[in-house]
């Protein structure tokens, strides 16, 4: 005779035993289990809509497996990924290494969880949200493979994470603090609450619909798969956030506003840089900015009102920013365009003149520094890569270990603070605000100019891309048409 579903589901799901030779703390120490321990009866509503069984999440998962390789048979070849434009490739390889191995990170938090979560059926939904995540680390290393011997830059989408590139420093600074140092309960914060819930529809159905504009079905189809298990994990956050709010209010607070502001610089950088000038003109149906108002701002200011929390203080210097922030960035990424692994755009008058609707409290701020680009260009003629810069590295924020680009062109928001006779320099309030909540946490993280000043890597801009970021010539960013844009012609 088979059990109805209904009939043992819930047995199940909630199992928590009783300890009888040990207690509920040695079992799940503060240490590994997060603050606040709070006894199990305050944990025991703990309870998530999907409600999946391990039966049933292995039928689903299989056949979400064979609808990504369908599509990977029929478009996923390298003739098919050599069709696109160059700058959309560029996007892809932004992505293609920022997102597989922080995926693998996010299995390691998840496993984390689902031994030290403090329900069961939390610790249950999160072991499935480790097989998920594994399976978003091996989704894109397998699609983008094949890719290596054509283009050695998709090689970065595995050796990214394993590299001291600046950009991989910083990614690894907030994805190793979120994956792989947080306990269950800032885990559920940080990445189910605020980064799958805030953020990454913005990235998945945002972007995803850009790579079908674009026609890029094998990014658009795996973005899809992916998120559709996101959707079903995201759900581990509201509870856990719901009871931290009810037993420690300030703390659940702190925890999501470190968190907002963290991933914030990350998507600016990573979704940033791909919506508003790695995208061609054509295929661009919002900017960033406009799909950050509809995917993030809105939804996120709901959830928190629904668990009782307040928008972060820093909230005004945040929507400021949405004009700014990965706009300066991206011109800076492009003055230091070898110090990366994909090739950046100049963008061309239409594209000005598009970002200047968009954007237009702070384009015209902005626009002078792609006139002195184009004017280089001008002069070198195409073919003959230049740098403005010398050959010494800029600086990078103490805290999210970007480049130091807070603020505008006229007024950089850089915050010096000096502790324990050591200096610290931050590219923004919120930046220095989090640095100093948790100053244990961060201070001994040495970034690229403290290595530099200790000997360990070299001061010379070409010595350091090349034998401490680890790129090649032929890896390293360029001006993805060489300068050779119809529109530079005389
Ligand atoms: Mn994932
Ligand atoms: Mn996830």
């Amino acid at each position: 005779m088979k059990l109805a579903r209904d009939d043992w589901f819930d047995l199940a799901r909630k199992l928590d035993w009783t300890y009888g030779y040990v207690g509920e703390r040695d079992v799940f120490p503060e240490e590994a289990s997060g603050a606040p321990w709070l006894p199990h009866d305050a944990w025991a509503g703990w309870n998530e809509p999907f409600r999946t069984t391990y039966a049933e999440y292995v039928a689903t998962q299989a056949q979400k497996e064979a609808a990504v390789h369908a599509v990977r048979e029929a478009v996923g070849r390298p003739e098919d990924f050599q069709r696109h434009d160059r700058r959309w490739l560029s996007a892809l390889k932004l992505h293609a290494a920022t997102l597989p191995l922080a995926e693998f990170a996010a299995t390691i938090g998840n496993l984390r969880a689902a031994r030290f979560a403090r329900d069961s059926a939390w610790r249950g939904t999160a072991l499935l949200g480790a097989l998920d995540e594994l399976r978003h680390t091996q989704l894109p290393l397998v699609a983008l493979h094949d890719l290596v011997k054509w283009d050695r830059q998709f090689d970065w989408t595995h050796r990214f994470y394993h590299s001291n590139d600046w950009v991989a420093i910083a990614a690894r600074h907030v994805m190793d603090e979120m994956l792989l140092a947080a306990d269950p309960i800032e885990l559920a914060v940080a990445t189910n609450f605020v980064f799958e819930t805030g953020f990454t529809n913005l990235q998945f159905v945002g972007l995803s619909a850009m790579a079908h504009d674009v026609g890029d079905r094998m990014f658009e189809t795996m973005l899809k798969s992916i998120q559709t298990d996101e959707a079903r994990h995201a759900q581990i956050g509201p509870t856990v956030v719901r009871t931290l709010v009810a037993h420690d209010r300030a703390r659940a607070q702190r925890l999501v506003d470190k968190w907002f502001w963290r991933h914030w610089l990350l998507f600016a950088v990573v979704t940033g840089f791909a919506m508003d000038y790695l995208t061609p003109l054509a295929h661009r149906r919002s900017s960033f900015k406009e799909f950050m108002q509809e995917w993030v701002l809105d939804q996120f200011a709901r959830s928190l009102a629904d668990v009782g929390l307040e928008l972060p203080a820093y909230w005004p210097t945040f929507l400021e920013s949405l004009d700014w922030y990965h706009h300066m960035v991206y011109a800076s990424a492009y003055t230091y365009r070898a110090t990366v692994w994909f090739d950046l755009a100049v963008p061309g008058p239409d594209e000005r003149a598009w970002l200047r609707a968009k954007y237009p409290a702070s384009w015209d701020a902005l626009d002078p520094v792609w006139e002195r680009v184009a004017e280089r260009w001008r002069e070198s003629g195409p073919g003959v890569e230049w740098y403005t810069h010398g050959t010494t590295p800029v600086g990078f924020c103490s805290l999210c270990q970007l480049v130091l680009c807070g603020g505008t062109p006229a007024r950089n928001t850089a915050q010096v603070v000096d502790r324990d006779g050591r200096r610290y320099i931050f590219c923004s309030e919120p930046c220095r605000t989090i640095f100093e909540a948790e100053p244990e946490r961060y201070a001994e993280h040495r970034d690229v100019v403290k290595q530099i000043l200790a000997g360990e890597a070299p001061a010379n801009l070409l010595e350091l891309l090349r034998t401490h970021f680890g790129l090649t010539q032929d890896e390293w960013g360029k001006d993805v048409a060489g300068g050779d844009y119809p529109w530079l012609r005389r």
